[in-house]
């Protein structure tokens, strides 16, 4: 079976020296010496001032909204993973969603605006495929109307905006570490800020709100473990051969695929792409189930990333239309990339693709 994805795993005797480490002190959890080392060195890596190593890169989407006090209206993208909405819910907060723009999937900025109400307290968006939202637009919009901003950038490790990494965007970005993102702790996510204040009170709800003996605040566990920093530290020397590979499936695509009948997200201007994912979008949602249905035959498996449209979701109270999410939902796929995908499997895919349109 060829999978949308597959994690690196890096040779095993290098993941135990590392986790040896911790073994032999008998420290597992709880903020030990491989955690400070994983933070540090992303730190360093993507120029931020601080950034906590959490469980995942959900519940760094609920500790940033708490944290920034957001309790009414949030604007948020319709295309992205559930995970996006599902925590502005969780928290007790409304989705507002704002329809995306059609090349690169983000949020449409030019549309904000009109979105907005009193009740508005912040945006949280996803740099959805590593894709930089328009930041800059965005933190104009922000200033002007006293809004927070989050950007969910579980998709966004590795990628860089205007020479920065797209991780040091907002008042907060967050980022998943999961199994199947480009960068993985097996689970794991980080959040990330650059007030030293804040970053302070996310500390302490990533742990209870005590540090010792001492009880500051309410907080949740989002701290993660030995064992998955072990990994981060394992796999982190290997992302750039990584995404040296993985650029190198995605040019392959590139000559492959008939480009008269598909279409590609548009990669913003100064943007360095991490290739974390290979996203195609058909002329027809039937196309689509088709091609699902022929790589299936194959044992080859794309996935609907991202359907639904998130303002489609069934449980949502009420229905607020994002005509173009909607569309491009229904028409795209992400098809399989990843480090050690062969080139005859690269070809075999694009010509099964090809074949259905
Ligand atoms: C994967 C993902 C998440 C959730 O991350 P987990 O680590 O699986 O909790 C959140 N947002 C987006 C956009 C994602 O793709």
């Amino acid at each position: 079976m060829i999978n949308v994805t597959k994690t690196y795993l890096p040779p095993f005797g290098e993941y135990t020296d590392i986790l040896k480490r911790a073994w032999d002190k008998s420290w597992i959890t709880n903020n030990g010496e491989l955690v400070q080392e994983l933070e540090k060195k992303l730190k360093e890596q993507l120029c931020v001032n601080h950034l906590l190593f959490t469980s995942n890169g959900t519940v760094v989407l609920q500790i940033a909204l708490k944290a920034l006090n957001i309790t009414k209206e949030v604007i948020t993208t319709p295309f992205s993973y559930v995970a996006t909405t599902n925590a502005i819910l969780w928290e007790g907060c409304q989705p507002v969603f704002v329809d995306i723009e059609p090349t690169a999937c983000c949020i449409d900025v030019s549309k904000i605006e009109a979105a907005i109400t009193e009740r508005t307290e912040a945006i949280l968006v996803t740099h959805v495929y590593g894709f930089p939202c328009d930041v800059d637009k965005i933190e104009v919009i922000a200033v002007k109307h006293k809004l927070k901003v989050i950007y969910d950038g579980a998709h966004a490790f590795g990628a860089k905006y205007k020479g920065k990494s797209l991780l040091s965007f907002g008042d907060i970005t967050t980022c998943s570490f999961h199994a199947t993102k480009l960068f993985h702790t097996v689970e794991g996510g980080c959040i990330i800020c650059n007030d030293d204040e804040l970053a302070r009170k996310l500390l302490l709800y990533r742990q209870f709100g005590h540090i010792g003996e001492d009880y500051y605040s309410m907080g949740i566990n989002g701290k993660n473990s030995e064992f998955h920093a072990a990994m981060g530290l394992a796999v982190l020397p290997k992302i750039s051969d990584i995404i040296l590979k993985r650029k190198a499936v995605s040019e392959l695509y590139d000559t492959l695929l008939n480009f008269n009948e598909i279409n590609k997200p548009v990669i913003p201007a100064e943007t360095v792409f991490n290739y974390g994912y290979y996203p195609v979008i058909f002329k027809s949602e039937q196309i689509v189930l088709r091609v699902l249905d022929a790589l299936l035959q194959n044992n080859i498996a794309a996935r609907r990333y991202f359907y639904p449209s998130l303002n489609q979701l069934p449980f949502l109270k009420e229905y607020q239309p994002c005509l173009i999410s909607e569309a491009t939902s229904k028409c795209v796929l992400t098809i399989p990339l990843f480090y050690d995908l062969s080139e005859t499997d690269t070809r075999r895919i694009a010509a099964i693709i090809n074949q259905q349109l």
